[in-house]
């Protein structure tokens, strides 16, 4: 337990002075040659959500209200969130396997594992749904005959990537689940989520598997609105969530939202402008999220892993590169706080190219490759072009200057 200073988490984030590239440096020492053993869980039960939206909403009463919305959007409006972004992973990893990746299949999660974190009613009201093609919300989430059973293989799957490190079958893993899942909450299906799955394996691995205090890292572009309700009090839970701000979807995630009661402190969020990439985030990163974690001292650290902060998806503008040093960093800080036990799990991101590029690109540092740092791609051969040319724009005869001159020391 941590006991004593949680109140001072948020002082210390933001005065202290930054462990200098502390990540980099670290997972560099960390990963020299190494090639680590990955799991990655898929179940093809997930792709049996398939929600239309030509079917009737639930409540009834919301039903001419949503299609006055979606009529007013002037384009056709499809489900974003379907089968497809699962495939397009699978395919992408099977035709560039990332070497020492494996696949396991995942499995259902249980009612009493589902209910550590939503109440018993909201299951009840879900678990009717069953065989039904209806929408939940005027919160974009609806249901497709096999959505129940995909949802509770979502959140078992996640489960299973948890349990994976515990036993030591591999260091880190990669649940690729859908539906996803950080925007339920205890009592509501939202934003194409039915359970949390990342709060769902949190729960578990304090409960049967002996963790006392669980770091969660959401940087999907979206807030992770229920997994925050849900820990919301938590002292052993901390919420550390990187998005970009309000109004944007779900409009909640503000600085001075941080917790209440004893878990007041261990509620993190780092809100953007739609325009931020790599360097914010990794700026968060090293000044805020690891100071946190080096606090918390966590036993296991989950990640929220969404691809839509990519450049070609919704909002944002991280690169593969930004998730890889982002990776790198959660890498040597489970590392240094709990064993290297990292487990991800995957929430939004909706452009298939983008996302499936995504996945491998974090595959890739858990498998052992380090990342590059961001912004650097294309440097070295723009230094060896630039002294190639260099000669070439010099006029013949005029004398060299030699102090602090490039170009003649270069020559020389
Ligand atoms: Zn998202």
């Amino acid at each position: 337990m941590v006991q004593s200073d949680r109140g001072s988490l948020h002082g210390y984030a933001v005065k202290a002075a930054p462990p200098p590239n502390w990540g980099l440096a670290s997972q560099g020492a960390l990963t020299v040659s190494d090639q680590n053993q990955v799991i990655v869980f898929y179940d093809e039960r997930m792709l049996a959500h398939e929600p239309d939206i030509e079917v009737p909403f639930l409540p009834g009463r919301m039903d001419t209200r949503i299609r006055s919305l979606l009529s007013g959007l002037g384009v056709p409006w499809k489900y974003p969130e379907h089968p497809a972004r699962l495939t397009a992973i699978r395919h992408l990893l099977e035709q560039e396997p990332v070497s020492g990746m494996r696949f396991e299949t995942g499995m259902a999660a249980t009612r009493e594992q589902l209910a550590r974190v939503h109440t018993l009613s909201y299951l009840d009201r879900i678990f009717r749904l069953r065989g039904q093609n209806v929408w939940l919300d005027v919160d974009t989430t609806a249901v497709s005959p096999g959505s129940i059973q995909a949802a509770e293989v979502a959140a078992g799957t996640a489960i299973a990537a948890v349990e994976a490190v515990f036993k030591g079958q591999t260091e880190s893993s990669f649940a690729l689940v859908r539906p996803p899942g950080h925007h339920a909450e205890p009592v509501r299906a939202r934003g194409f989520c039915l359970f949390n799955n990342v709060a769902v394996a949190a729960a578990h691995a304090r409960a049967v598997l002996g963790c006392e205090r669980v770091m969660i890292v959401d940087w999907d572009a979206h807030h992770g609105n229920g997994t925050q309700d849900i820990f919301w009090a938590d002292p052993d839970v901390l919420f550390f969530d990187i998005h970009r701000a309000a109004p944007f979807y779900p409009g909640t995630g503000s600085l001075e939202e941080v917790g209440d009661g004893l878990g007041d402190g261990t509620n993190v969020n780092v809100p953007l402008p739609a325009d931020a990439g790599d360097a914010a985030y990794l700026k968060a990163f090293r000044e805020i999220l690891v100071p946190a974690a080096q606090w918390f001292r966590p036993d296991l650290i989950l990640v929220s892993a969404g691809f839509d902060p990519h450049s070609h998806d919704l909002a944002l503008n991280v690169t593969y590169d930004g998730f890889a040093a982002m990776t790198g960093i959660l890498q040597a800080l489970a590392r240094e706080q709990c064993g290297g036990r990292l487990v991800f799990v995957l929430e939004g991101g909706y452009n298939l190219i983008s996302l499936s590029r995504g996945v491998r690109s974090v595959l890739k540092v858990l498998a052992g490759e380090v990342p590059p740092e961001p912004g650097r791609r294309g440097i070295a051969e723009v230094e060896a072009a630039a002294t190639f040319h260099r000669a070439a724009f010099v006029e013949p005869g005029v004398p060299e200057e030699p102090d602090n001159n490039d170009q003649v020391r270069h020559r020389e």
